[in-house]
């Protein structure tokens, strides 16, 4: 296994029509390898791309499970890369600085069993948030 994806591939591999958009895009957030917000996004992507755009392209990549969304910070939303050296982890998101850190993955049998409490529902993602205070606040 490479350590990291390949935009391209990983484009071709979901049956995502490739346009050199939809390669810049992923290719920043293989690049990025942490959780981001569209704007952020949209500076490391410089000023080709209009907001509406990205969320466009992420709304696609995360349908075909490529990008999955972390969790939203006063309203701003936060995604990540989804992939197989990405599988689904905690987050622990800081109070103080607001910081999003990714966790160590989680066992998938474990967030299986957690399922059991969704009872007749039906379950298309799972994310886990722990907030509080991150290491370099905490210092202070
Ligand atoms: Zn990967
Ligand atoms: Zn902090
Ligand atoms: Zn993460």
């Amino acid at each position: 296994m490479k350590d990291k994806c390949q935009a391209h591939n990983l484009l071709s591999e979901n049956q995502l029509k490739i346009t050199k958009q939809r390669e810049d895009v992923l290719s920043r957030i293989i690049e990025l390898d942490k959780p981001f917000n569209v704007n952020e996004l949209r500076s490391v992507l410089g000023g080709n791309f209009d907001i509406v755009t990205i969320y466009r392209i992420l709304e696609a990549f995360s349908r075909k499970g490529i990008v999955r969304e972390v969790s939203s910070l006063n309203g701003v939303r936060y995604f990540e890369l989804s992939c197989v050296h990405h599988p689904i982890h905690p987050h622990f998101i800081c109070e103080h600085c607001h910081s999003i850190y990714c966790l160590g993955a989680i066992d998938y049998k474990d967030s299986l069993k957690l399922g059991k409490y969704a009872d007749t529902h039906s379950i298309s993602g799972i994310s886990i948030n722990f907030t509080g205070i991150c290491g370099q606040c905490g210092v202070k």
